[in-house]
């Protein structure tokens, strides 16, 4: 899966949801969410992110690792 780290916070700018073929983006209050088993890890996303915030899972920086996580709960609640 691809997941959105910190850098979206307070941004949302939400070209990436625009492009993603199966609109698995969800929005919450501070920024978007990837749904983890709905990602089909195109990519399209990740050119699209004006502050480079998504990343594939395997590529997440260390200190965003926590995002995998809350990608996958939040996308859920929303
Ligand atoms: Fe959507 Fe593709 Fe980005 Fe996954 S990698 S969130 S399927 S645009």
């Amino acid at each position: 899966t691809h997941v959105v780290a910190e850098p979206c916070s307070g941004c949302k700018y939400t070209d990436c949801v625009v492009v993603c073929p199966v609109e698995c983006f969800y929005e919450g209050e501070q920024m978007v969410y990837i749904h983890p088993e709905e990602c089909i890890d195109c990519e399209a996303c990740v050119p699209e992110c004006p502050v480079e915030a998504i990343f594939h899972e395997d590529n997440l920086p260390e200190e965003w690792k926590s995002y995998l996580e809350l990608n996958a709960t939040k996308s859920e609640e929303c």
